[in-house]
């Protein structure tokens, strides 16, 4: 290889940390159930119709339902609730990477329930059908006038999805998705219809606002968006003793501020966001394509497979050619990233004045045990809110994400920095992998008993808990 190839760009960088999306992974017509699809697929279901089998995006969760369903309106919906003698899972899009949708039984996908319903422009809230994607809320927004107050790094997930796990981008100021929701629709395990908001059913509101698919059916949501705006993006690569000592004032000084820390490498990239108003967006440059990633980086992984000693030294090579770079953009447009190279993630909210040190402590662990990662981790900010189960809950954040190619092994990568963010009480993403047990979590969160309270107020008969759940939850 030549060290003059080893181009890479900030969006390379990006890419591999997973800021792009992929396919539109309906549940079980993604392409990561490719392996499956050469197998007989599916099974005959309790309803004589052929059920095909479900795998998550990264591919490291899968099952084989005994039903799917996928009703066309709130009645099918109730009446499928209703009549159900065995359990229920809901799938948003099937972004998840942790083993909380999964099923033997019914999954039901809320596909059919989509779009913006309502907006109302005094009060710049919107109401929005729950199996809608991030992707198709920017638009109309837009043409109303407005724009969501802030997203994560891809649009791909469904609305109900990234509700109960409380979703988040980045920016000190800003909570997660979760914390702009002002109001939810439900359908109960007993079929019936829930409205919960600050002002009614306000304990059903606390709990659903990150319900992990316990509570019921979510059918439709409002946000408190705002007025729309352009952002500009802007990224640099710095040594890495500089960013850290940088990442605080960074933090305080941006809408939105991320970092991707290079293991093995003696470099941090920053991100940051902030609104520029519609004359200096006119006058901004176009936005470059930079291609595809995949390759550049499944050739240095390679290549390091090869010559591990080696690493460190590539991972700088690399990481020393990547320019600054600027883009504008509507804020949807920036957001939105494309991913194009699948890989599993674990990822810890910790308090947010232990965030450098933390991170420190974590590059030091992967250096000292030679991992062989090449994998950015992913350093983001989030406001506190006051849902029962979020990570945030009264509690600014830092979330730390850390990633490995799908087909590599991430669980002793996983293992050897799970402890690290224990010991900075770190809360993990309900989304993504993580090992910790109902003792401990039930022990990370204050108002968790509430939460157990008010599921078995809306699910008496656990019509929507699997048995992974049962265990997580100690259910029984
Ligand atoms: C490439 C990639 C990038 C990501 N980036 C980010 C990021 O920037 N920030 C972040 O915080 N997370 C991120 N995630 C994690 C992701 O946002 C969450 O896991 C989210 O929950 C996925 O949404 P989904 O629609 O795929 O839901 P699924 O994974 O399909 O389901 C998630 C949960 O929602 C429940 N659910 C779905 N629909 C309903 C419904 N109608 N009613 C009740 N419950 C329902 C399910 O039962 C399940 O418990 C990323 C994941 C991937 C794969």
């Amino acid at each position: 290889m030549k060290w003059d190839r080893v181009n890479l760009n900030r969006r390379d960088l990006l890419k591999i940390a997973g800021v792009g999306a992929v396919s539109a992974a309906l549940p079980g017509c993604s392409d990561n159930t490719a392996s499956v699809a050469k197998k007989p697929v599916g099974i005959t279901g309790i309803d004589g119709r052929r059920v095909l089998p479900w795998s998550n995006w990264s591919g490291n969760q899968s099952c084989q339902p005994n039903q799917r369903l996928v009703p066309r309106n709130e009645s099918q919906l109730i009446e499928a609730v209703k009549n159900s003698q065995q359990p229920i899972r809901c799938v948003g899009s099937s972004h998840s990477f942790s083993n909380i949708v999964a099923t033997d039984n019914t999954l039901m996908s809320l596909a059919r329930f989509r779009g913006v319903k309502n907006i109302d422009k005094a009060t710049r809230q919107v109401d929005i059908a729950a199996g809608t994607r991030l992707a198709d809320i920017g638009e109309p927004l837009w043409e109303a006038g407005l724009g969501l107050i802030n997203m994560p790094d891809i649009d791909t997930q469904s609305l109900a999805g990234a509700i109960a796990t409380s979703t988040h981008g980045t920016g000190k100021t800003l909570g997660s998705m979760s914390s702009t929701v002002q109001q939810i629709t439900m359908i109960n395990g007993q079929g019936d219809k829930v409205i919960c908001s600050a002002e009614q059913n306000s304990d059903v509101f606390n709990a659903a606002r990150n319900n992990i698919g316990m509570l019921g059916v979510a059918t439709e949501f409002r946000l408190q968006a705002k007025q729309r705006y352009h952002l500009k993006e802007r990224s640099w690569m710095l040594p890495l003793g500089e960013g850290l000592a940088q990442i605080e004032q960074q933090r305080d000084q941006h809408r939105h501020f991320e970092a991707y820390a290079l293991p093995h490498a003696d470099y941090i990239l920053f991100i940051s966001l902030d609104e520029v108003d519609q004359e200096t967006f006119a006058k901004a440059p176009a936005v470059e394509n930079n291609g595809d990633a995949y390759e550049t980086f499944r050739t240095l992984a390679k290549v390091i497979d090869y010559a591990p000693f080696m690493r460190s030294f590539i991972m700088n090579r690399g990481a020393a050619t990547v320019d600054p770079e600027e883009r504008y953009g509507r804020s949807h447009d920036i957001f939105g990233n494309l991913r194009d190279i699948r890989f599993n993630e674990m990822e810890y909210s910790i308090p947010a004045e232990h965030g450098v040190e933390c991170l420190s402590e974590i590059l030091a662990t992967i250096k000292k045990h030679d991992v062989d990662v090449i994998f950015p981790l992913e350093y983001r900010y989030v406001k506190a809110d006051d849902v029962w189960l979020s990570p945030f809950y009264q509690r600014d954040s830092c979330s730390i994400s850390c990633h490995n190619f799908h087909d590599r092994d991430y669980k002793k990568y996983f293992a050897l920095l799970e402890p690290i963010f224990k010991k900075y009480q770190g809360r993990p993403h309900w989304g993504k992998i993580h090992t910790l047990e109902q003792s401990q979590l039930s022990a990370l969160y204050p108002r968790w008993d509430d939460f157990m309270k008010v599921r078995q107020q809306m699910d008496p008969q656990n019509k929507f808990v699997s048995n992974n759940l049962k265990e997580l939850f100690s259910i029984g």
